[in-house]
């Protein structure tokens, strides 16, 4: 359980690390950029602050996007699937934008709140691919329900 949860927050069928720390949340809500519509689906409410690699210690606009409930829970739940069995990537940061087993890697294997490899993977992914990796998460785990290709 991660810091900051507390014993009388409310019930939610969200997962535990999206609701444990309302700070984080509040800041991230502050930082969000761009269109009020899901990134993932399009939907235009009720809308939240989706974290793109799943991790809410990154708080950064460039990780931040708008997501529909159904959606957030979606990848929040993928990201918990596929959190096993990634083979270790190297990652050298002259190859440029890192790829999508890369970044699933990273995601996968980063130590939250700590400057690892899998963090400087993760920096290294603009916005844009955030995006395009999350939904390819989500697609991934919509279709082929947990099995996971990679
Ligand atoms: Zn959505």
């Amino acid at each position: 359980m991660p810091h900051g949860a507390t014993p009388s927050a409310p019930s939610s069928p969200k997962p535990a690390h999206l609701i444990s720390d309302r700070a984080k949340r509040y800041r991230a809500q502050k930082a969000v950029r761009g269109p009020k519509l899901c990134v993932l689906c399009g939907a235009r409410g009720p809308l939240d602050v989706m974290h793109l690699d799943g991790d809410e210690s990154h708080g950064e606009p460039e990780n931040l996007a708008y997501g529909c409930r159904s959606c957030n829970t979606r990848l929040a739940y993928a990201f918990k699937r596929i959190g096993a069995g990634v083979p270790t990537q190297q990652y050298n940061p002259s190859s440029g934008v890192p790829t999508f087993k890369q970044y699933v890697w990273a995601i996968t294997h980063h130590a939250r709140h700590s400057h690892d490899e899998g963090g400087a993977i993760i920096h290294a992914t603009p916005k844009s691919k955030r995006i395009e990796y999350a939904r390819r998460i989500a697609d991934i785990i919509r279709s082929r329900r947990g099995e996971v290709p990679f």
